[in-house]
């Protein structure tokens, strides 16, 4: 994959490889983030996976929230000490993880969700037996404790809502012989994974049913609906729908409460994940959201939440790539042969741009919009600039923005 910036000076090469580094390292940064900004009162339980062999031993530095003590956090002096560090929204507040290490709750009618405060998704326990969806490994084992509680029966069908392994890959912990379904574009990045590795344990096991489009998992009396409309965070991710509980899944998409992982959770179809709020709200009738990630779960007001702040971004990412012109930023920095300095002083001066136009709304409306908002003004503005989809979305922005 190559992207080449419309700038005339330039062109712009970033290999795919280097997405593949952006994952594991924006990973760890926003891990560090969260951890570093809440110390002090905040009191984290690592949740160390219990799995013999595990092999995802990198994911699982991710911490539990078990005691959070909002009051006392935002009065702490280490809260003043980083210009990172904002107050977090009440919006993104969720329930307290016990000290355990998850918390597990029935949304409604044998449909679970299963949290460690970080990760989160969902199981259905039907007539014959349970339905997992994902196998986060920050949950880990957690997960089989979690589904122990409510039922005896056994796991019979997994889920893969998408191919990304710190959503999947724990899901060696599941019985060998259940029928495990995902989009067809997910079971052929797992299979490819099998022939790049020299150790196959590391792959979360390949999907037994695969589709392209749609497929309805029907189990006595309840139903999932999984459904696919094309790329957007990445190729196979699914909507998966629970029609009797009105439930909702979507995971890396939207984050109830919080603005998205960073570099709009790594979206690989900008244009994709934009439509994917679109879809989420137009097609389904849902009273509980789930998200996949953070601390609770949503709703269709979470989703319409964030369908503003991406329009917002949208509009703020158009101004900052219409006002921000490089050939003042060349001037400002003189004569240079590095190219890349030059380049990178431009990105900064079109990220502070759109990040002090967000920010003034957004600070205190999601969880993270501080510490993250450059990362997402710099998706969006860069995909305005290289992406024809995204440029076509910013130009109409832009038209919108006038017009108010
Ligand atoms: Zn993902």
């Amino acid at each position: 994959m190559e992207y080449k910036s419309s700038c005339p000076l330039f062109n712009i090469r970033l290999s795919i490889s280097i997405v593949a580094l952006v994952i594991p390292l924006s990973f760890i940064l926003i891990t560090l983030t969260t951890i570093t900004t809440m110390t002090g009162p905040v009191v984290y339980a690592y949740n160390v996976m219990e799995t013999a062999g595990d092999n995802h031993s990198h994911l699982n530095f991710v911490s539990t929230m078990t005691t959070m003590n909002a009051s006392s956090y935002f009065g702490s002096e280490n809260a003043t000490s980083n210009s990172k560090i904002a107050p977090i929204p009440d919006a993104a507040m969720g329930p307290t993880i016990p000290k355990k290490g998850y918390l597990v709750e029935e949304i409604r009618d044998n449909l679970y969700w299963v949290t460690d405060g970080s990760y989160n998704t969902m199981f259905l326990v039907t007539d014959e037996g349970v339905v997992a969806v994902d196998a986060p490994p920050s949950i880990g084992q957690n997960y089989l404790k979690a589904i122990a509680e409510v039922t005896d029966k056994p796991i019979t069908h997994i889920i893969y809502s998408h191919a990304h392994l710190d959503h999947i890959g724990a899901a060696g912990i599941f019985p060998k012989n259940a029928t495990y379904i995902a989009h067809e574009d997910t079971s052929a990045e797992l299979k490819r994974a099998i022939s790049l590795t020299k150790n196959d344990s590391t792959i979360p096991p390949i999907p037994t049913i695969t589709f392209p489009n749609n497929y309805t998992l029907q189990i006595g009396n309840q139903t999932l609906n999984l459904d696919y409309y094309g790329d957007n965070h990445m190729p196979g991710n699914l909507l998966i729908y629970a029609p009797n509980q009105k439930t909702l899944m979507l995971v890396d998409i939207i984050f109830p409460g919080w603005v998205p992982f960073p570099y709009l959770a790594i979206a690989e179809d900008i244009a994709g994940f934009i439509k994917a709020h679109d879809i989420s709200l137009n097609n389904y009738d849902f009273d509980t959201f789930v998200g996949g990630h953070l601390t609770r779960l949503g709703t269709g007001d979470d989703v319409a939440t964030q369908q503003e702040f991406i329009s917002d971004l949208e509009k703020a990412a158009a101004k900052a790539n219409s006002e921000v012109q490089f050939s003042d930023i060349a001037k400002q920095v003189g004569n240079t042969n590095d190219t890349w300095l030059l380049y990178s002083k431009y990105i900064d001066a079109v990220d502070e741009n759109c990040v002090q136009t967000m920010l003034s709304k957004w600070e205190s409306r999601l969880g993270g919009a501080k510490a993250l908002m450059s990362t997402h003004c710099f998706a969006m503005t860069e995909a305005g600039r290289v992406n024809p989809s995204v440029s076509a979305i910013l130009q109409n922005s832009t038209m919108t923005a006038a017009q108010n």
